[in-house]
């Protein structure tokens, strides 16, 4: 993407915000290969801000590689999160995400996870797992916390070929995953983990579980390096020709377009309008539907699986840290505070790391 338009993406993310703060998020292929081109739309943000046009915040998600201490002085400067796709240990790492010329990226990887936690010490860590790295996934958990990772949200490639005897596999490493919850829990530890987080949240408030679910396109548009938008990342492989493509910067949204794709995206999936877990299911997400199955009206049966599996185990969770009275626990679950509370406790560590960038 070039700067002109990036630039154009800023134009329509106010327009569309109706003057609320316009959350603007770098990925796609490796952003940190345009460097120059995040650099000068942060900084035509900060100028746009300063015209009183409104306001940015800034998320960045990497592989990693090119991560270094003049990135990571700009995003405290400047606010960017930044997220970093790591698979795991060594073995789940080099399995998908080896360098060009066929040697491992963990060393390199890892080295970079580093110097990111010293800058940005609750960054996420983006986990994909396939049927060939699922029998890591425990393990791999356990070693980014002992890096020092916080947050870790881990996606099962619903597109990859599971067979039976893998999802038996991402059951037990769920059960693994389950003990380590409950065990840092009762060390008072504070993390997030994907999977049981959104899990037990829907659980002890399904209100607010409903309310959090996708809504396509309402919420965030994807802008591609031409400038085409579509409803989110993964419809950006459909092409502008396709019906997925809702417009450019130039002519701005396709608002009948628009609306035609979020209904078809509300419509209940076949075999989910009798489910007992319907309410509780992430069977929403019309990029992981459309990707894994080639339309979004129709839910991955890798994904209607690992729901079923995934579900009971992280009630089991819950019940126990529940019936212990475990006051991490409650507080973070129960207290509606607690969000407001840890971001508070977030940016204050944040701030006083800055200066181990300089090393
Ligand atoms: S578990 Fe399966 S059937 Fe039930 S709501 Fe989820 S995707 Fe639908
Ligand atoms: S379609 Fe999926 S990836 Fe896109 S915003 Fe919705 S939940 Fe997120």
């Amino acid at each position: 993407m070039n700067r002109e338009t990036a630039f154009q993406a800023l134009e329509l993310g106010l327009r569309l915000n109706r003057g609320k703060p316009c959350s603007i998020v770098f990925f796609g292929g490796e952003p940190l290969l345009r460097r120059d081109v995040i650099y000068a739309t942060v900084s035509r943000a900060r100028e746009m801000t300063r015209e009183g046009k409104g306001r940015f915040y800034f998320r960045l998600t990497t592989n990693g590689l090119l991560l270094d201490s003049e990135l990571l002085s700009f995003s405290l400067a400047n606010n960017i999160q930044i997220a970093i796709s790591i698979d795991g240990i060594r073995e789940a790492q080099d399995t998908h995400r080896r360098l060009p010329d066929g040697s491992s990226s963990f060393d390199r990887v890892r080295a970079k996870l580093e110097l990111l936690l010293a800058a940005q010490p609750y960054a996420s860590v983006l986990m994909t797992v396939t049927p060939a790295t699922v029998k890591f996934l425990g393990e791999s958990v356990e070693q980014l916390s002992e890096m020092g990772v916080k947050y870790m949200v881990i996606s099962p490639d619903y597109t990859a070929p599971w067979q039976s005897t893998d999802l038996k596999v991402l059951k037990g490493q769920y059960q693994h995953l389950a003990d380590l919850y409950l065990a840092w829990t009762r060390e008072h530890r504070k993390f997030y983990l994907s999977p049981f987080e959104v899990k037990l949240l829907s659980h002890i408030d399904r209100q607010c579980h409903l309310k959090n679910r996708c809504e396509l396109i309402q919420r965030q548009i994807t802008v591609d390096p031409q400038g085409f938008l579509f409803p989110c990342v993964q419809f950006i492989r459909g092409g502008p020709q396709s019906s997925w493509c809702i417009g450019h910067l130039k002519q701005g949204v396709d608002e009948a377009a628009r609306s035609r794709i979020h209904a078809r995206s509300t419509i209940e999936k076949e075999p989910c309008r009798t489910c007992a877990i319907r309410d509780r299911c992430n069977n929403t997400c019309s990029c992981l539907n459309w990707h894994a199955t080639g339309s979004i009206e129709t839910v991955s049966p890798v994904l209607c699986r690992s729901e079923q599996m995934l579900l009971p185990i992280a009630d089991r969770v819950g019940k126990i840290l529940y019936e212990e009275r475990n006051e991490t626990f409650v507080h973070k679950h129960y207290n509606p505070a607690y969000p407001v509370l840890s971001l508070l406790e977030d940016t204050l560590c944040v701030g006083q790391i800055p200066k181990m960038l300089s090393r």
